[in-house]
């Protein structure tokens, strides 16, 4: 990588220092990528890339990044893409000159509607070459697009999409329209352009102040920064510029959390067992938190006139908003919680960012009510007076204070912090309820008081050290969940996105009476099914299920849909990935007809997949995106996981 990334010579079009980056450039960059399934090479062309974009038009360098992630602005923006499948074909079909049953005959035999739409602009027969497309007019053409909302919003959604299908040349459109679908499908990790680009900003700033190629140590170090920095602040445009102007090795003095920036929470891991818990945090000081269920919300708060300044937020004003575990916005949902903030915030307070979980409260007999409740809520311009089901906030950590970061201090420290700076208010506002007792028998029966709460369990956590620290959007071994049915299945729940559905039989013929599911592959941005699913529902559910999913049918599975095919009967009808279900199961076990964690967990070296057993629906998860759903590791995890797998390898073999 060094090598190259010094190297003048790499293999996109040329364009002159100073003029647009040319989107053919990057198009081919994303073949390359594409062509490739090692990681290192994808990072290599992601980083040679960039260096020249570095080189020649450094000032396009945040929206080459934004395409490369396939993202137009922030998450808690708002501006998705994710574009139908009906809407792509009929612009497809208008700026390609082209009827709709020959489209749908191609893509029954490509399945890729990007690839659709390359064959269908490149075999069409033009007077004018077009102005080729730049990653500037790409980047604003998408954005136009992923906004446009009203009257009339789906014609000039098409009409956007035309216009840029029309100037798209050699593999361009196929690019342009799996951007729009919403997965570029190149099995680049949004880890992986962050790499690259701490790699050629290196080898810029090395270069631009005459020094050779920077040292090993040298990258893994601007690599480290920029993937901390990021974590605590998720914002390209305010990283980059930043980057640009005092560079890498700098940036953590410029870029710390701030207010109005939603970071990816914590996570947990789960855990089987209490003694699982004990034998973790041996010798370590731990708490253990009720694990409310409801909704995790990030509150962030700066006071009007407050005496410190942040750049992105007006000093006169302040800001008071609520985010999801997603990043979205979820103010317009919560403006009961934001009306209380005065009740509850100590005076002396001037800026916050707390993390919390709001749970519905039934004020009458003052205790948590089911998810279930919490999810009847509008999502949208709710007005304070019509909340129907009230919600109380669990405070659970604090990541942010009167203008310091609290990310790197200890647990206790946030803690101690946060119950100084925040007062309880009846139904309204709370602290998790915890205990630091450290002994099996607290342990358990604090578990068992907790479920008498209406809770899911516990989250127990490390309470000193740095290993206590804050861990932005990562799973840590540090927080453990420990849920009340643990001691039945696989320890933990799954959240499953639903990709095929199966015509009901006998009562059930005009609803889906079963459904495939899969699990996420983030490395390889794949769906890999992992069971078919029947139970759980009543029949009302069914019908509301049908109702929901029929918006979602599609011709075809997604090219990144992977299932077994063959002989395997398939489902009736495909689905946009877009619904995610909450799903309990007796085991796991391996399957050769299943293809979630595919390889990763068979001992026998056959490539078997890995399967749920009687799996069972417990809710859904409109909380979470279909990108959010159990990954294939952690399916992996839980299946080597079970006893029965551990008993069985002990003895040599694995259960099938
Ligand atoms: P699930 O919510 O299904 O367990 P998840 O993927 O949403 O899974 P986990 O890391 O598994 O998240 O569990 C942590 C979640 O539990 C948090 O996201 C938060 O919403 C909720 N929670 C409830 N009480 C607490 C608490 N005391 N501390 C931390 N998280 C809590």
């Amino acid at each position: 990588v060094q090598q190259k990334l010094t190297s003048t010579k790499h293999p996109y079009p040329d364009w002159k220092a100073g003029e647009p980056v040319p989107y053919a450039a990057l198009a081919k960059t994303f073949t390359l990528i594409e062509a490739t399934t090692k990681r290192l090479e994808k990072l290599s062309h992601t980083s040679l890339f960039l260096r020249q974009v570095l080189r020649l038009t450094p000032d396009e360098l945040l929206l080459v990044i934004h395409l490369m992630i396939n993202r137009l602005a922030a998450d808690y923006e708002g501006v998705e893409l994710g574009i139908g499948e009906s809407l792509l074909m009929k612009a497809i079909c208008e700026s390609c000159g082209r009827t709709m049953n020959k489209l749908k005959e191609d893509h029954r035999e490509i399945g890729d509607l990007g690839e659709v739409a390359m064959k269908s602009r490149n075999t069409q027969q033009t007077l004018f070459k077009p102005k080729p497309l730049t990653v500037k007019s790409v980047h604003a053409g998408l954005k136009e697009i992923a906004t446009t909302v009203g009257t009339g919003g789906q014609t000039k959604k098409v009409a956007g999409i035309k216009k840029l299908l029309s100037a798209a040349q050699g593999d361009e459109a196929k690019y342009l329209v799996r951007g729009l679908e919403g997965k570029l499908r190149l099995g680049l990790a949004e880890k992986t352009v962050i790499v690259g680009l701490s790699q050629a900003v290196c080898v810029h700033e090395a270069e631009k102040a005459g020094k050779k190629t920077p040292s090993l140590e040298a990258m893994q170090a601007a690599e480290s920064m920029l993937k901390e920095v990021y974590s605590e602040l998720p914002n390209y445009e305010i990283i980059i510029p930043e980057m640009m102007k005092g560079g890498i090795m700098k940036l953590k003095d410029a870029c710390k959390l701030q207010p109005g920036v939603p970071l990816k929470p914590m996570l947990a891991k789960p855990t089987k067992a209490i003694t699982e818990v004990l034998d973790r945090f041996e010798g370590k000081r731990f708490t253990c938190e009720y694990k409310y269920d409801g909704e995790r919300v990030q509150i962030h708060y700066v006071a009007p006139n407050s005496s410190i300044a942040f750049p992105t937020i007006d000093p006169k004003k302040g800001i008071a908003k609520i985010f999801s575990r997603n990043s979205e916005e979820l103010s317009p949902k919560y403006p009961d919680i934001l009306a209380a903030l005065d009740k509850w915030v100590k005076p002396g307070i001037e800026s916050f960012v707390l993390d919390c979980e709001a749970v519905a409260w039934d004020r009458e007999e003052k205790r948590v009510l089911p998810f279930q409740q919490l999810m009847t809520r509008k999502k949208k311009d709710v007005t304070v007076e019509e909340v129907k089901v009230k919600v109380c906030v669990f405070g659970f950590d604090l990541l942010f204070l009167n203008g310091k970061s609290m990310v790197q201090e200890t647990l206790s420290v946030r803690r101690d912090a946060m119950h100084s700076s925040f007062e309880e208010i009846p139904g309204e506002f709370a602290f998790a309820t915890s205990t630091d007792g450290q002994e099996l028998d607290t342990i358990q029966s604090f578990l068992d008081e907790s479920i008498k709460a209406s809770c899911e369990g516990l989250m127990v956590k490390m309470l000193d050290t740095s290993e206590s620290y804050y861990e932005p959007s990562k799973r840590s071994r540090n927080w453990l969940k420990v849920k009340k049915d643990y001691l039945a299945g696989a320890g933990d729940s799954l959240d499953l996105v639903v990709i095929g559905g199966y015509h009901g039989k006998g009562k059930r013929t005009s609803v889906y009476g079963a459904f495939m599911l899969a699990c996420y592959n983030p490395n390889s941005q794949n769906f890999e099914s992992i069971c078919n699913i029947g139970t759980g529902f009543s029949e009302e559910m069914l019908q509301k299920l049908h109702a929901q999913l029929v918006e979602f049918e599609i011709e075809k599975p997604k090219p990144y849909y992977m299932h077994a095919t063959g002989n395997m009967q398939q489902p009736d009808v495909w689905f946009e990935p877009k619904v995610v279900w909450e799903v309990k199961t007796a085991d796991l076990s391996l399957s050769p007809k299943y293809m979630a964690a595919k390889g990763m967990a068979d001992t026998e070296g056959k490539g078997r997949g890995i399967s749920l057993r009687f799996p069972r629906f417990i809710r859904e998860r409109d909380d979470k995106k279909a990108e959010d759903a159990t990954s294939s590791s952690q399916v992996a995890e839980m299946y080597k996981k079970q006893d029965v797998v551990m008993n069985n390898m002990k003895k040599g073999g694995v259960d099938d």
